[in-house]
């Protein structure tokens, strides 16, 4: 099982300002954002690790793989994305994980106080409808017991391994299918979530992205898919799924509508 996370830096009014320069904080920086995004599962640790995962980084992002951080790498590293590494360790899939019925439950089982219940279930509802309306996969809400798909707001540490870290930055993720936490969504509780109508972290685009995750899809490396890791590069107030998540998602679900 693996894990997905959507996180914000520099989205939040005020945090458009860049962190000091500083070399020691750059590179400390750089550092915890390879190590949770770039992480291979190799063991072995030689000294040009920071290099290898920072080459990795900038292929990822199209960017000139030189192995030397720059202000341009550092502002990348800094932008809202999503937790989910990028270069997840192979041990983490063992083989593409998908839903293998017809007919996948989710359950809402906690909500953020920043939009009514009513707005939340239903943005909830179009971003599995952006998946669905490509895939022979339908999306069934329940409202007790235990569903494939558990999405609820939470902050700090909240039961799994991957606490949440206050405002900005991580915004959210979610597990690839399978049992227990298998496909479940959790979204940061101390960010400020909105329909689209006020500044915040647009949680239709959010959701989307992170059920992208929880039906098994991973990052992309196209900076217009909704499976890009990195939050807000597009407008996330009119956005749709790109060709390539559909490429994706077909890959995984098949693209025949005959169960519609
Ligand atoms: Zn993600
Ligand atoms: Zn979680």
């Amino acid at each position: 099982m693996w894990l997905a996370v959507l996180s914000t830096v520099c989205l939040l009014p005020g945090c458009l300002a860049l962190p000091l320069p500083g070399d020691t904080k750059d590179m400390s920086q750089a550092q915890d954002y390879l190590r949770r995004f770039y992480s291979s599962n190799s063991k072995a640790k030689d000294v040009n690790d920071f290099e290898v995962k920072l080459k990795k980084m900038q292929k990822f992002f199209h960017l000139p793989i030189t192995g030397i951080l720059n202000s341009h790498v550092i502002e990348i590293m800094q932008k809202p994305r999503c937790g989910v590494p990028d270069v997840a360790e192979y041990s983490l899939f063992p083989e593409s994980p998908k839903w293998t019925s017809k007919v996948v439950t989710y359950r809402i089982t906690s909500y953020t106080r920043d939009m009514s219940p009513v707005v939340v279930n239903q943005l909830v509802a179009k971003a599995f409808e952006m998946w669905s309306k490509e895939i022979p996969l339908r999306f069934k809400r329940i409202r007790w017991g235990v569903a494939d798909i558990m999405i609820g707001f939470a902050r700090g540490a909240h039961g799994d391994a991957y606490p949440f870290d206050g405002p900005g930055h991580i915004l959210a993720h979610a597990f690839a299918p399978g049992p227990g936490l298998g496909g479940d969504a959790h979204f940061d509780k101390d960010e400020f979530w909105t329909d689209g109508s006020k500044i915040g972290i647009n949680f239709l685009f959010a959701a989307t992205h992170e059920f992208g995750h929880s039906l098994g899809l991973g990052h992309s490396s196209d900076p217009n898919a909704v499976m890009f890791p990195t939050y807000g590069n597009g407008d996330p107030q009119d956005f749709r799924l790109s060709q390539d998540d559909i490429e994706g998602i077909q890959k995984l679900y098949g693209n025949t509508h005959c169960f519609k």
